[in-house]
């Protein structure tokens, strides 16, 4: 340490990034703490789930990506509480980290409204693991299919349920449908893929509430062209591993899928602040913690209000710009000079993908649907991966799917063991769970 003004950075996703890359050149030195090694760029992580794009091509050693700044130490370490008096993290591995200013950036994950219980049947999706889990069950049920002689068995093997109408929830039947009905068919002998179901429950009156409401439509009818059956209003009540309730009905179902629900990192709870129902820590209109200027809580953290009183959204722009946001207001500090005034969100727009020359883009001023808001969607999350490599490796997947509809990234990789006559992975466990679990493989 050299002495400098020591900026933590807890969470190296979009908004603890962010920071970190505005602070370039500020007389400061800068920790940032991750327990995964790598920067996941998460809104493409539903094509890792269903074979479209390998991990690699959505995550980046974090490490590597300050490999040039001198002024940034990379910790991969998970951080347990914070001894705000004291000013220091406590890390999992019992050892200290003090800091002068912390940025607590430490995203969310999916939550089940208080039935954990069905997690190990329904995984969702925020970490590669997950990704790789799913992608493993989908292709597996497949494979279990062609083994099944029978019939209702075989009906289950092939009934793919997901909970969650949002853009996560209609990217993911999308896909499913368009691998199910497009890549695998001549792969199969005894199953015809092409019969597989793809249901998509949805609590609310509507897919893509977020979105505009002649958007949702056509979402839907997309949907319903790729042959996903889409459930509306009807809350799923049940979760089992052989299926779901849902409507007052019973649907036999061996993969089913979570996108529905989000509980916030226990940032609040390290702090003892103030958060709302799912654990988002209220920050100050400057994105400081009560009580605590020092401390800065951004991304899907932290909640902040807009001045028409309504929540900045949970999503990749909304955390780099209070990550960019924050790093102004330490630099303000540190030369002397006055804060910037609150900070203030621009909303950028919507996008989702359906699935082949499908998307939606929701601007405001104006609204996009089809196959020119599909071109647009790649365009921006190509412009948004990071490295040259992956720009391209990203692009040739997707002209290739595009031209074959052929799917490479088909690869059932498991936490340990082979297949031994039946899943090696058993449904109802987690990744991780298995009392053969050994070194990742993914
Ligand atoms: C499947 C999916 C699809 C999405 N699609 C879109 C989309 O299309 N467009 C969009 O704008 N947004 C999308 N989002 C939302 C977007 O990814 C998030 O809003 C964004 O990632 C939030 O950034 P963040 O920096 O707050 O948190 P994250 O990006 O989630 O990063 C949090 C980081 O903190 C680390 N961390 C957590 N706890 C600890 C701890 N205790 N110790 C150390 N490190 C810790 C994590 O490992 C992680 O690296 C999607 C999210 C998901 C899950």
């Amino acid at each position: 340490m050299t002495g400098a003004h020591h900026v933590v950075v807890v969470g190296a996703g979009f908004g603890g990034l962010e920071t970190v890359h505005q602070l370039a050149g500020a007389p400061v030195e800068i920790t940032i703490v991750d327990r995964r090694n790598h920067h996941l760029f998460q809104p493409l992580l539903y094509q890792a789930a269903t074979a479209s794009l390998a991990p690699s091509e959505i995550a980046w050693p974090i490490r590597h990506l300050f490999r040039r700044r001198s002024d940034v130490t990379t910790l991969l370490a998970s951080v347990e509480s914070i001894d705000k008096e004291a000013r220091q993290l406590q890390l999992g591995d019992g050892s200290t980290l003090r800091y002068d200013t912390l940025v607590l950036a430490t995203g969310a994950r999916h939550a089940y409204f208080g039935h954990d219980a069905w997690e190990p049947f329904a995984p969702g999706l925020k970490t590669l693991e997950d990704a790789t889990t799913i992608r493993g069950r989908i292709l597996l049920a497949f494979e279990e299919a062609e083994r099944e002689d029978d019939e209702a068995k075989r009906a289950a093997l092939l009934t793919f349920v997901i909970v969650g109408g949002g853009p996560t929830g209609v990217e993911l039947a999308g896909a499913i449908a368009e691998l199910a009905h497009a890549t695998l068919p001549g792969d199969f002998r005894r199953i015809d893929t092409r019969r597989a179901r793809i249901v998509l429950i949805e609590a609310g009156p509507r897919v893509l509430p977020a979105f505009a409401e002649d958007l949702s439509s056509y979402a839907q009818d997309s949907l319903e062209q790729l042959g996903v059956e889409v459930m509306l209003g009807q809350p799923v009540s049940e979760c089992h591993a052989d299926g779901v309730v849902f409507g007052g009905e019973r649907l036999a179902a061996v993969t089913i899928l979570w996108a529905a629900g989000v509980q916030s990192s226990p940032a609040a709870q390290w702090l003892d602040a103030p958060a709302d129902k799912v654990g988002r820590l209220k920050a100050e209109p400057d994105l400081t913690v009560p009580g605590h200027p020092e401390i800065f809580a951004i991304g899907d953290a932290a909640i902040v209000l807009r001045p028409d009183g309504q929540p900045v959204p949970g999503i990749a722009p909304a955390a780099k710009q209070e990550g960019a946001y924050v790093a102004k207001v330490i630099r303000a500090r540190l030369h002397g000079a006055p804060a910037p005034s609150s900070f203030h969100y621009k909303h950028a727009g919507d996008l989702a993908t359906i699935g082949k020359r499908r998307a939606v883009i929701d601007f405001g001023w104006i609204k996009l649907k089809g196959a020119l808001a599909w071109w647009l969607w790649g365009f921006a999350h190509i412009y948004f991966l990071i490295g040259v490599r992956n720009r391209l490796s990203v692009a040739i997947n997707w002209l290739w799917i595009y031209a074959r509809d052929q799917r490479g990234a088909r690869l059932i990789t498991w936490w340990g063991g082979e297949v031994e006559g039946t899943a090696p992975f058993p449904r109802g466990e987690k990744a991780g769970d298995s009392s053969r679990e050994r070194a990742p493989r993914v």
